[in-house]
């Protein structure tokens, strides 16, 4: 499932592609992907402003709607071959310049709809701050471990009303970073390792973003091309084989019903 690096990756990719366009003509193939998609006739003759990301959300600003998109599982945008649309692109949207991007999703957990004329949208209403924004402060982690002193640390910091976008894989490497155990009560972890903690959050996600994201399954950067960041993976899919720091080997367990790694001696 695509993260937030993966999700950006494809803004950045989308903006370059989009940004200054007119769509001269937009249509879905299918009624709706997770959530039904409006209609897109009124996309017809706008001009793109630009491509936003909040969260795990592609924000493509018109001078008419804006655009809110999700990639859910498998959802990927390209430009299709031949400008025909092929299997599984749900959404076409035809640019007055003669191309054509597909929004590809074979599983359909993405999501396509517009936002409010205000600009918001209820998906958006009730995120935590942005990961690499300011408002990403040394506090947020240890007000957030002083209100939830019984979970673990691990599903704390993937709550998205506490910060948004750390998903499974950079949860698990930016916690491997700062020696914290997934499984350790937020209560129990002191605050000088917590700003440790959001500092390597920032860091992973910044170098992830870097090398494109990680392709684990489906994900696609907007050019076709794989992400490259797991192959920088210290624990995220490597139980059972030696850690690099130390040669213990990998543990994973369950934790918040993910699939959780980590190395018992260099994570405490
Ligand atoms: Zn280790």
């Amino acid at each position: 499932m695509p993260e937030l690096p993966e999700v950006e990756t494809v803004r950045a990719g989308l903006e370059r592609l989009l940004a200054g366009s007119v769509i001269r003509r937009a249509r879905a193939r299918r009624a709706d992907l997770r959530t039904g998609i409006p209609d897109l006739r009124r996309l017809d003759g706008r001009r793109v402003a630009g491509v936003r990301r909040r969260a795990k959300y592609l924000l493509i600003d018109t001078d008419g709607p804006t655009i809110l998109n999700h990639l859910g599982m498998t959802g990927r945008w390209h430009e299709p071959a031949g400008g025909s649309p092929g299997l599984h692109d749900h959404v076409i949207l035809e640019l007055a310049d003669g191309r054509s991007l597909a929004f590809n999703d074979a599983r359909r957990f993405g999501v396509f709809e517009f936002c409010r004329a205000d600009g918001g949208h209820d998906a958006l209403d009730r995120l935590g701050p942005e990961p690499l924004s300011a408002a990403f402060a040394g506090g947020v982690l240890r007000a957030a471990a002083a209100r939830h002193r019984r979970a673990p640390i691990k599903a704390v910091i993937m709550d998205q009303a506490v910060v948004v976008g750390v998903g499974n894989i950079y949860a698990a490497e930016s916690l491997f970073r700062a020696g914290i155990s997934p499984a350790l009560a937020a209560g129990r972890v002191r605050g000088e390792r917590l700003d440790r903690l959001a500092a390597e959050i920032r860091a992973v996600l910044a170098e992830a973003i870097a090398k494109g994201g990680s392709t684990i399954d489906d994900y696609r950067q907007v050019n076709g091309l794989s992400g490259l960041f797991q192959n920088s993976f210290a624990v995220y899919g490597r139980d059972g084989q030696p850690c690099s720091a130390c040669g213990t080997a990998i543990r994973v367990r369950a934790i918040g019903g993910r699939s959780s790694f980590w190395c018992p001696r260099c994570q405490r």
